[in-house]
């Protein structure tokens, strides 16, 4: 049985590899199919599935929206229309705010005598611009040792040069990918930390506005877990999906397609999410 690879960061947003790069891995480890869903942009996604026509690699379109809900909480969406007009306005809108907060903090940190250009990050990094690059700007001007090391010292909340950012409403998330054609699915449930009532609550909150999947194998997550988010969305009625997370060499624990190593997600369960997805159908 194929397996695929349904939760994938490339250099679009804050992963390493590019997005044909991404699809060539995964033709050589024999997945079937893969979606690129990077933070807050579907910019890498018309790449990776031209490389995955040429390789017969399936190139699911994706995305992996930071939502608001008292906490954050990470949306993902596939099978979206990346050229829908109210996909596109709304991912311009979160750019727009991320790069208005990203200039406020490299301003921050040039006052202090660190030398950082945000245009040129714009150049370096591409779209969608967040934290973790500033973590490898840090480490490269000598003032972190490792990504993490430079969130615990300068920019995690409560830090010198944290500032929050505008985020869409978890509401609105689910709807725009709705909007959009795609299948809207809760990520990895566990990293929330909530009692099982308060996830209860949760997806059906999400439900309440359009939610139809939950991720339900996750690179973090054991059996155990994996069967009871699975006996949930069952419940509920969601569609299962799964996925590594994988950052390339932004979090080099996390493999393509297997996570930590024990990641399995069939090739079987892309057929019901295609199923749900309006983009992909004949519109009149
Ligand atoms: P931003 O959206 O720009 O505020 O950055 C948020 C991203 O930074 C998250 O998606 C995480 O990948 C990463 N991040 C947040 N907190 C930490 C942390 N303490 N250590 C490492 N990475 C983090
Ligand atoms: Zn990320
Ligand atoms: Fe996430
Ligand atoms: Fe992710």
């Amino acid at each position: 049985m194929k397996q695929i690879d349904l939760h994938i960061h490339s250099s679009a947003s804050d992963g390493t590899d590019s997005p044909a790069e991404v699809v060539r891995k995964a033709g050589a480890l024999d997945l079937a199919a893969v979606a690129i869903t990077d933070h807050d942009t579907v910019a890498g996604c018309a790449e990776a599935a031209a490389e995955g026509q040429k390789l017969g690699v399936e190139a699911v379109s994706g995305v992996e929206l930071t939502s608001r809900y008292g906490r954050t909480i990470h949306i993902l969406g596939y099978y979206l229309r990346t050229n829908s007009p109210v996909l596109t306005r709304t991912l311009d809108r979160i750019i727009s705010e991320r790069d208005e907060r990203n200039r406020k903090m490299a301003r921050m940190m040039a006052a202090d005598g660190i030398a950082i250009d945000y245009d040129e990050m714009k150049s370096r990094f591409g779209s969608s611009i967040g934290r973790p690059h500033f973590g490898r700007v840090l480490v490269e001007q000598g003032l972190a040792e490792s990504v993490q090391d430079a969130f615990d010292r300068y920019i995690e909340k409560g830090q010198r040069y944290y500032l929050p950012r505008w985020m869409l409403s978890i509401e609105r998330s689910v709807e725009v990918i709705r909007e959009a054609g795609g299948v809207p699915v809760l990520a990895h449930p566990f990293q929330y930390k909530l009692e099982e009532s308060a996830l209860r609550q949760l997806i059906e909150h999400c439900m309440d506005h359009g939610l139809l999947g939950m991720e339900c194998r996750y690179s973090l997550y054991d059996e155990e877990q994996s069967q009871y988010l699975l006996a949930l969305a069952k419940e509920y009625g969601l569609v299962p999906t799964g996925g590594s997370d994988y950052h390339g060499a932004n979090k080099p624990h996390l493999a393509l397609g297997s996570g930590t190593g024990q990641l399995c997600v069939p090739a079987a369960w892309l057929e019901p999410l295609r199923a749900l997805a309006t983009s992909t159908k004949m519109r009149p």
